[in-house]
C-alpha cells in the first residue's frame, strides 16, 4: 500500500538461506511483526498479547551477542507498551538500522564488480540480500543505468542508495508557476508547457552543436536551445507536449530558453511530476551526468529506500522544534510541495549535520576538562605587580583584564584553551609574557611559538627584555641567560637555522629541566620536545589550527595550558564549529597614543609623492618598509623580485639612502635575517624592502612608512597585517598602496583605505573569499558542511544548545535515542577541536 512498505521487511522476504548466519529466524520474525505495526500505526496490535511480551520471549530464545538483543535493549525498560507513536517509529527504525548489517554506515571502496570474481573471502554477491531495499545496496540498483553513469556518480560521492538520498540539490525550479509564451519576459525564469513542432540537431559554428526545438502554445512559438546535449533531438518527438522551464533570452529578436529544464507530459494522469510541474530539484555537479539522470535515480531513493533511514533525532528535539522527520525531511529537499516545505526540510538537515558536529568538539572539549591533568598556575597579585612595574609603560585596560582571565584558567587543572585575539598592535606579547612567566615562577617550564624564523627570534627578544634582560649583547645568541624572579629566566631560542649539534644541546637541556622557556617556529618546537614541566605553551599567530597538535605537547601526565594568539579574528560561527568553543579574550583597545595609520591607494604613476614622503619620514629620523608583490610561483622567484626592486630603488630612487637600505627574503639565511632585523633596531637602517616575509608580527616601533607594491595581490587580511608593521608609535605613520590594475582589487584597497579596524576587514575578507580560502581549506580543519552553511547562526546556536543538553544527560552518548547522532558525530573530522582540546 503505502510507499513505506517496501522497505527492509520486503529484503527479509527474500533474503536468501546464506543470510541466515547473521539474520536468523527471531530476527525474521520481529521485521515481520514491525511490518504490520508500521502498518497498524504502531497501535501495538500486530501480535496478540502485545510486542513487549513477544519481545520477552525473543529475547529468551536469543544467543547472546546477537544484533537482535542489541535492537531490543534500545528500548526503555517499561517497554514497547509505553512509548507514544513516534518512539515506537523511531524504534522501528532503528531496529531495521541494526537488523539490517548492509545498512550500516562504513562504506566500502568501489567496487563495481568486475574482475573481482576469484576467490576472496568476502561474501560473494548473490549472499546480498534485495538490492533495491536497503540503504547501502549500488546506487545502480535504483534503474537502469550505464557503467559510465555509475563512475560518474561515483565521482560525486554517489556509491549506494544511501548516498544518493543524501545527495542533495542546490536549488529548485518552480514549475507550479506556468506561463504562456505571450507572457514571457526576456530575463525571467519561466515555465511553458507546449507541443513540440520541431527539434533538430544544429550545428553552432565549428565545433559546436546543440539540439534545437520548437515549441508552441495556443499563444506563440518559442525556440529552446540545449547546447552539446544533441542525444535530446531524438528524446522530443514531434507532436508531444512538453512542460519546459528555464531563463527566457532572445536571439534574433525571437524568444528563446536556454538549455530549459524538460518533461515531456504524457497523457498519463500517473506522471509523477519528477522534472516538471512541481519544484523541480537542480543537482550542483553532476560530473557531465543530465541532470534528468541524477534526478529520477534520486526519485527512486527516496520511493524505494527512505523508510530505511533511521531518525537521527532524539524525540523529544524532534517535538521541541517541530522540525519534519527524517523521512519527510529527506524527501522534501528532493521534491518539495512548496518552497515552505523545502525550506523546513532544508533547516532540520541542516541542525542535524551542526548537531553532529557540536556533539563530536563538545565531547572533546568535555574529555579535555575531564583530564585535569595540566599544572596548577597561581600568579599572586604581589607577582603580578612586579612583573608590571617592571615594564617600561602602562598595561591598558584590556591587558588586564584578559591577563586576569588567563591567570584564572591556568589556576584550574583543566588545561585551558584559550584564544587571545587583539588587533595588530594590540600589545598580546606582553600578555603572554606574563603567563609564562608565571609557569616559570610555579616551577613549570614555557613553550612559544611563532609561525616565521624572524619571529621567533623578535619573541626572544622581547621576552628577554620584558623578563628584564639587556637588550643589547646576548640577545642574537641562541641560549642566554636574563635575571627575573630573582633567578635567572633560562631561555633558548630553537629555529631551522640554529645548527644541529646546538639543537641537540637545547633539547638535552628542555628535558633535563635545564631550561624555563624555548622559543622557536612551530614545527621545530612541536617535533620533538620532550618537556616534562611543560606548563603554559604560547602559539602566536596561528589561525590554522590543523597543524598544531596539543597532543604533541603534552608530556609525561602532564597537559600544557594553551594560549593561542592572533590578529586574525575567527568569526564566532567559526570558532564554535572548527573548535567547539575555544574560549576567547579580546584586546579591544591600542595602547595609549596610537593614531591610526592614514591609507592611500595610489595609482603606481604618483609613486613619486610616495617616495617624497618616505624621503621626510626617514629625515624626520623614521624608518620605512617597501613590501614587493607577493609572486605566486615560488620563494625563489619572489626573492628574486624583491632583489631587482631593492637594486633599483637603491640605484635610481635613493642613492643618497643606499647606505642605509636593507633587503629582506625567504631565501636568505638565519643569520643574514638577524643582521638585517637588528640593523633596522638599532636605527643603522631606515629602509627595508623585503618580500611579504614582514607580513606578521615584525616589531619595528620607529617604523612610520610602509609602501605595499602590487598591493592588488594580497588579500585584505594580509594587507592588514602589513600596515600593521607601523603605527605602532606615537607618530603619525602611513601606509601607500601602490596598484595599477582595475576590478575587483579596487574594492578590497579602497576599503583598506576607509578602515582600520581589524575585525571589520576580516569579516569584508570572510564575505568575499569564503570560509576556505580565508582559512586554507585543508589545514583549517574546516568541516565538510553538505547541507547548513556557515552563515546559519540562529541554527548552529540551537543546534550547540540540544548537544550540550544532549551531553548533559547522556555524555558518552549511550542512550539508544542516541545512537545515530552518536555514530555521525564519530564520523565527523574535528581536527580543529582536536588540536587545541
Ligand atoms: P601584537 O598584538 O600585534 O602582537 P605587540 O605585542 O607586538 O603587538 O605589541 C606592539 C607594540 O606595542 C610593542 O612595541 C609593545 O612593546 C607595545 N606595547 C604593548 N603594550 C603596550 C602598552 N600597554 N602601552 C604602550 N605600548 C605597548
Ligand atoms: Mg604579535
Amino acid at each position: 500500500m503505502s510507499e513505506s512498505e517496501q522497505g527492509g521487511p520486503e529484503e527479509a522476504r527474500v533474503a536468501p538461506k546464506r543470510r541466515t548466519a547473521s539474520r536468523n529466524g527471531e530476527a525474521e520474525k520481529l521485521l515481520k511483526v514491525l511490518i504490520l505495526e508500521r502498518e497498524r500505526h504502531f497501535d501495538d496490535s500486530a501480535v496478540t498479547g502485545g510486542l513487549d511480551s513477544f519481545l520477552r520471549n525473543v529475547i529468551a530464545r536469543a544467543q547472546p551477542g546477537q544484533p537482535l538483543l542489541q535492537a531490543i535493549a534500545a528500548l526503555p525498560k517499561s517497554g514497547y507498551g509505553s512509548l507514544n507513536t513516534r518512539e515506537r517509529a523511531a524504534w522501528d527504525k532503528q531496529v531495521h538500522f541494526l537488523l539490517d548489517p548492509d545498512a550500516q554506515p562504513p562504506k566500502r571502496a568501489k567496487e563495481s564488480g568486475s574482475g573481482r570474481s576469484g576467490g576472496g573471502t568476502r561474501a560473494p554477491s548473490p549472499a546480498r540480500p534485495a538490492p533495491t531495499s536497503t540503504l547501502s545496496a549500488p546506487v545502480g540498483s535504483l534503474g537502469r543505468i550505464r557503467g559510465t553513469t555509475v563512475q560518474k556518480l561515483q565521482r560525486l560521492g554517489v556509491e549506494t542508495v544511501e548516498d544518493m538520498l543524501w545527495y542533495f540539490p542546490n536549488r529548485h525550479i518552480d514549475f507550479t508557476n506556468v506561463k504562456t509564451i505571450a507572457e514571457l519576459v526576456i530575463g525571467e525564469e519561466a515555465t511553458v508547457v507546449g507541443t513540440v513542432r520541431s527539434a533538430r540537431v544544429a550545428f553552432m559554428g565549428k565545433r559546436m552543436r546543440a539540439t534545437e526545438a520548437t515549441v508552441e502554445d495556443a499563444t506563440g512559438k518559442i525556440r529552446a536551445l540545449w547546447f552539446n546535449q544533441t542525444y535530446l533531438a531524438k528524446q522530443l518527438p514531434e507532436g508531444a507536449r512538453v512542460g519546459l522551464a528555464g531563463k527566457v533570452s532572445a536571439y534574433r529578436k525571437r524568444l528563446q530558453l536556454d538549455s530549459p529544464e524538460w518533461e515531456i507530459l504524457g497523457d498519463d494522469p500517473n506522471d509523477d511530476g519528477t522534472h516538471v510541474g512541481r519544484l523541480v530539484p537542480i543537482y550542483g555537479l553532476t560530473q557531465g551526468l543530465p541532470g534528468r539522470t541524477v534526478r529520477k535515480l534520486a526519485r527512486a531513493a527516496v520511493e524505494r529506500a527512505l523508510p530505511l533511514v533511521p531518525e537521527s533525532l532524539p524525540p523529544e528535539v524532534l517535538e521541541e522544534t517541530n522540525y519534519p522527520g527524517v523521512e519527510r525531511a529527506i524527501r522534501g529537499l528532493h521534491f518539495p510541495e512548496s518552497l515552505e516545505e523545502r525550506e523546513a526540510a532544508r533547516e532540520r538537515l541542516a541542525f542535524e549535520e551542526l548537531l553532529s558536529i557540536q556533539l563530536a568538539v563538545l565531547r572533546r572539549k568535555r574529555q579535555a576538562r575531564e583530564r585535569r591533568d595540566a599544572p596548577q598556575i597561581t600568579l599572586t597579585g604581589e607577582f603580578v605587580q612586579e612583573f608590571v612595574d617592571a615594564l617600561p609603560f602602562q598595561l591598558t585596560n584590556a591587558q588586564i583584564r584578559t591577563l586576569t582571565e588567563i591567570r584564572t584558567d591556568i589556576a584550574r587543572a583543566e588545561p585551558m584553551a584559550r584564544l587571545l585575539q587583539g588587533d595588530v598592535g594590540s600589545g598580546k606579547t606582553v600578555v603572554a609574557a606574563a603567563a609564562v612567566l608565571g609557569a616559570i615562577a610555579t616551577g613549570y617550564q614555557g613553550a612559544v611559538m611563532a609561525p616565521t624564523e624572524i619571529l621567533a627570534e623578535q619573541h626572544f627578544r622581547t621576552f628577554h627584555r620584558l623578563f628584564g634582560g639587556d637588550s643589547e649583547g646576548s640577545v642574537f645568541h641562541n641560549y642566554t641567560v636574563a635575571p627575573a624572579l630573582g633567578r635567572p629566566v633560562r631561555m633558548a631560542l630553537l629555529t631551522g637555522s640554529v645548527n644541529a649539534a646546538k639543537k641537540r644541546e637545547v633539547q638535552r637541556a628542555l628535558s633535563a629541566g635545564e631550561l624555563d622557556l624555548v622559543v622557536g617556529t612551530h614545527s621545530l618546537i612541536q617535533q620533538k620536545i620532550a618537556m616534562d614541566r611543560l606548563g603554559v605553551a604560547v602559539v602566536d599567530e596561528q589561525h590554522r589550527f590543523g597543524v598544531l597538535q596539543r597532543d604533541a605537547l603534552r608530556s609525561k601526565g602532564l597537559s600544557p595550558h594553551l594560549l593561542v594568539m592572533t590578529a586574525t579574528p575567527i568569526p564566532r560561527t567559526l570558532a564554535l564549529t572548527v573548535y567547539g568553543d575555544l574560549d576567547v579574550s579580546r584586546l579591544d583597545e591600542l595602547p595609549p597614543g596610537r593614531r591610526p595609520v592614514e591609507t592611500h591607494y595610489i595609482d603606481p604613476d604618483d609613486v613619486e609623492e610616495v617616495y617624497e614622503r618616505v624621503r621626510d619620514e626617514i629625515t624626520a629620523g623614521h624608518q620605512v618598509f617597501v613590501i614587493c608583490p607577493l609572486v605566486e610561483e615560488s620563494e625563489a622567484v619572489e626573492a628574486k623580485a624583491a632583489v631587482q626592486e631593492f637594486e633599483r630603488l637603491r640605484t635610481s630612487v635613493f642613492p643618497e639612502l643606499a647606505e642605509r637600505m636593507r633587503l629582506l627574503h625567504g631565501r636568505m639565511t638565519g643569520p643574514e635575517k638577524e643582521s638585517v632585523m637588528a640593523d633596522l633596531l638599532t636605527g643603522r637602517a631606515a629602509m627595508l624592502v623585503a618580500t611579504s616575509v614582514v607580513e606578521v608580527g615584525v616589531d619595528v616601533p620607529e617604523a612610520s612608512v610602509v609602501v605595499i607594491e602590487g598591493a592588488e595581490r594580497f588579500g585584505l587580511s594580509q594587507l592588514h597585517q602589513m600596515r600593521g608593521r607601523v603605527g605602532r608609535s606615537t607618530h603619525q605613520s602611513y601606509c601607500y598602496l601602490v596598484s595599477g590594475t582595475e576590478g575587483d582589487s579596487t574594492r578590497r584597497l579602497t576599503l583598506m583605505e576607509r578602515t582600520t579596524d581589524g575585525f571589520k576587514l576580516a569579516e569584508a575578507d570572510l564575505e568575499m573569499r569564503g570560509p576556505g580560502e580565508y582559512f586554507g581549506t585543508r589545514q583549517s580543519g574546516l568541516p565538510d558542511l553538505r547541507i547548513a552553511k556557515l552563515t546559519d547562526h540562529a541554527l548552529l546556536l540551537s543546534a550547540r544548545n540540544y548537544a550540550e543538553q544532549i551531553l548533559e544527560r547522556d555524555p558518552n552518548l549511550r542512550a539508544p535515542e542516541h545512537q545515530v547522532l552518536a555514530t555521525r558525530a564519530g564520523q565527523r573530522h574535528v581536527e580543529g577541536a582536536e588540536a587545541v582540546h
